[in-house]
């Protein structure tokens, strides 16, 4: 087995633990241990799970590492007899931004969007960066109503939101969102899906 023990200076250490029993007439008498300091590799699994699962720019869960939680997270409500909402969303114009004011404004205008979701989202809900400009989140246990009040209050929000281009110019940020429901049945990649067609609308639509 593994333990977890402090050493002399109180640091935390791992410890591959083996132990074997010595029998005398059937009876244990006696055992002996073998314990091997695990503690950089420990740390070492650590490091490149957290390197796997997040967005190195943003911090927050990478496409892959949000689809595994998503998809683990909808199995646990249909089990439960509950649904789930998506919110997907995506930066308008962020292109422009990037033209405009240069990458590292853009850098600062994902960031800022981050932050405001960090911020607003609850305990239980998962957030992820699917790729570019683009973004998701899964709200557990939400009905339509709920699901689109968040998306609004998100939305409102992020529009209040603004980081610094050229000059001190304040760039307004807007973005755009699609919401769906699972229904008990459905896949994660068809809420997504019905998500992704919403954003679309909402594009064609005006933006923000
Ligand atoms: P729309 O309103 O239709 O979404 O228009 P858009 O200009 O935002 O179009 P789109 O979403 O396709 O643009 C995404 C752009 O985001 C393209 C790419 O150059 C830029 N981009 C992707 N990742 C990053 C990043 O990490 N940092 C910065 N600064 N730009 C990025
Ligand atoms: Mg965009």
């Amino acid at each position: 087995g593994e333990e977890v023990l402090a050493d002399a200076s109180g640091m935390t250490r791992n410890f591959l633990l083996m132990k074997i029993p010595i029998l005398e007439n059937g009876k244990g008498t006696a055992t002996v241990g073998i314990s091997t300091d695990i503690s950089e590799t420990v740390r070492l699994k650590q490091q490149f799970e957290l390197l796997a699962n997040t967005d190195p720019m943003t911090a927050i869960s990478n496409r892959r590492h949000f689809i595994a939680e998503a998809a683990r997270e909808l199995k646990r409500m249909y089990r439960a007899g509950e649904n789930l909402a998506v919110i997907m969303f995506d930066i308008d114009k962020f292109k422009a931004i990037n033209d405009l004011y240069g990458h590292a404004a853009g850098d600062r205008a994902i960031l800022a969007v981050v932050d405001v979701c960090r911020r607003m989202r609850r305990e239980t809900d998962l957030l992820g960066r699917l790729g570019g400009d683009e973004f998701v989140i899964v709200l557990p246990r939400t009905d339509s109503l709920e699901a689109l009040a968040a998306a609004e209050r998100l939305r409102e929000a992020i529009a209040k939101t603004s980081v610094i281009g050229n000059e001190h110019k304040k760039i307004l940020i807007t973005v755009s969102l699609g919401v769906a429901l699972s229904d008990g049945v459905c896949s994660l990649d068809e809420v997504i899906n019905r998500a992704d067609v919403a954003l679309y609308q909402a594009k064609q639509h005006g933006r923000n």
